[in-house]
């Protein structure tokens, strides 16, 4: 069984699109052609169309943090798949914590921009995770596994390896409080598991879980050391050439 690794930067609301270049140069300079680890990176919209320019025949690629489901029409502010294909987008974040809290999105509308991303050919990386009330009201398995089946719902056996889960724990993103490896480990075994009942242990053993929430170069090696941590969806450290170098090395 063998899943590459993936190391997957999400810039949130910060970087100019002149400011992602010069950060996507940085990165691309030192990298070059990593073999053994898939990286992408995701700027906001704005940045998404020079990221793609500066990303031509490089190994790195290019992500989105956010669509809609529908194909196009009255829906102000948003972007369609087929709006961020058409910017050579392959990956979009889904279902980010961020998104679930200030913007009110549910599991049945993040499962529609799901089912709309693999029928457009981007791989959506569906994030879940539990807050610390969550955690410690022992409800952490079952939150996980009602946004992961929610998020999930309608996505075929032949689509499924095309998608990403990303167990972030909302109490350690952004807050410099990483989960244990032992608490990753426990709540990645169990969406793997989880996977299995779904689709199979050929499918559920291919299928990547992220793991995200204050990964950083120091604490990264032993978090992707664990057998079902195959990488990592980062914020903070994401947003500095030599941090998420050392990211992209630490999962190589
Ligand atoms: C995230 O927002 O997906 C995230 C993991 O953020 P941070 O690495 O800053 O905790």
């Amino acid at each position: 069984m063998i899943r590459r690794k993936l190391i997957a930067g999400n810039w949130k609301m910060n970087k100019t699109a002149a400011d992602g270049v010069a950060l996507i140069k940085d990165i691309t300079a030192e990298i070059g052609r990593l073999g053994s680890v898939d990286i992408v990176v995701c700027p906001p919209f704005t940045a998404l169309e020079s990221a793609a320019k500066a990303l031509e025949g490089q190994s790195v690629k290019l992500g989105a943090q956010n669509m809609h489901p529908e194909k196009s029409g009255a829906y102000t502010g948003e972007v369609s798949a087929e709006m961020l294909r058409s910017l050579f987008v392959s990956h979009v974040i889904l279902g980010h914590s961020e998104r679930r809290t200030y913007f009110a999105e549910t599991d049945a509308f993040i499962n529609k921009k799901v089912v709309a991303s693999l029928a457009n050919q981007l791989k959506p990386i569906l994030c879940v995770g539990e807050t610390l009330a969550e955690r410690e009201a022992g409800q952490t398995l079952a939150v996980v596994q009602k946004q992961t089946e929610g998020g999930l719902a309608g996505v075929t056996a032949e689509q499924i390896t095309n998608v990403v889960i990303a167990y972030e724990p909302v109490w350690a993103i952004g807050t410099g409080k990483v989960a244990t490896t032992a608490q990753a480990q426990e709540v990645h075994a169990f969406i793997r598991d989880l996977l299995t009942k779904l689709y199979g242990a050929p499918l559920a053993q291919k299928i990547r879980i992220l793991y995200g929430g204050s990964m950083k170069p120091s604490n990264a090696p032993e978090l992707l050391a664990e057998k079902d941590i195959d990488g990592g969806l980062i914020g903070g450290a994401s947003l500095e050439a030599r941090s998420f170098i050392d990211l992209v090395k630490a999962a190589d």
